[in-house]
């Protein structure tokens, strides 16, 4: 069975807009690269709890990932970045209370995604194209999940399901 990562942040929840005005109404800005730091430290203390929420789930997430987990076409893991631990158990608690039996890796912010596993021939669904980048440099099949359907040059999906139209039951891709 082929192997698929689905991110987190931008992918199953909706968190990136929630965190940039969690930024504003503390006074950082959400691009320059002057408060990049001031960024990090926020966020090694933000408390995801906040917005890690049903209410937040982005395009029928958790219901898409039922239907590919019915499909039985891959083998299942979530792969997020986090800043903090708490913000670890937070994912952690959140997915459990959905899924079960899905293997679930934490990656330390500033750490590859590629360093924790072997990316080969893998396919890596996420929201931010330095991570894609980073997988099609180590062997593997990158989708950017983008809620616009911009692509910034990948194969784009704006729904988790869609991936079920792109791969079919031996993990072949359709052309
Ligand atoms: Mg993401």
């Amino acid at each position: 069975m082929k192997r698929l990562y689905i991110d987190f942040d931008g992918v199953i929840i909706d968190t990136i807009p929630l965190l940039y005005e969690a930024f504003e109404k503390n006074g950082l800005s959400t691009d320059s690269d002057e408060d990049k730091e001031k960024r990090s430290k926020f966020l090694e203390t933000y408390d995801f709890g906040e917005i890690i929420k049903d209410k937040n789930i982005l395009n029928d997430s958790i219901n898409c990932i039922n239907k590919i987990i019915e499909s039985k076409r891959f083998e299942i893991s979530f792969l997020s970045h986090i800043n903090s631990l708490n913000e670890g158990r937070v994912k952690v608690r959140y997915l459990r209370r959905h899924f079960k039996n899905i293997t679930i890796i934490l990656v330390p912010i500033g750490m590859s995604k590629t360093k924790m596993i072997n990316s080969k021939d893998a396919i890596l669904i996420d929201d931010y194209s330095g991570n894609l980048r980073e997988w099609i440099e180590a062997g593997g099949i990158a989708i950017r999940f983008s809620k616009t359907l911009d692509s910034k040059g990948y194969k784009v999906i704006d729904r988790l399901d869609k991936i079920l139209d792109m791969f079919d039951k031996n993990g072949e891709e359709i052309c």
